[in-house]
């Protein structure tokens, strides 16, 4: 992991909100995209956990 790419992308948050009771496949699919186009804030382990046993 590289420091100093913790940017936050603003406009992609703006047309990404997490609902509020987003279900668990809701925070997964919102955290992979995340990823790709902000580093706001490292993912989660319990995402990361989901993720790996999906082997996605
Ligand atoms: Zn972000």
């Amino acid at each position: 992991m590289k420091a100093g790419t913790n940017k936050t992308n603003k406009e992609w948050h703006a047309g990404h909100r997490m609902p509020k009771n987003a279900t668990l496949a809701q925070r997964v699919a919102w955290h992979i995209e995340h990823a790709k186009h902000c580093g706001c804030r490292p993912m989660p382990d319990s995402i990361k956990q989901e993720i790996a046993k999906k082997g996605t």
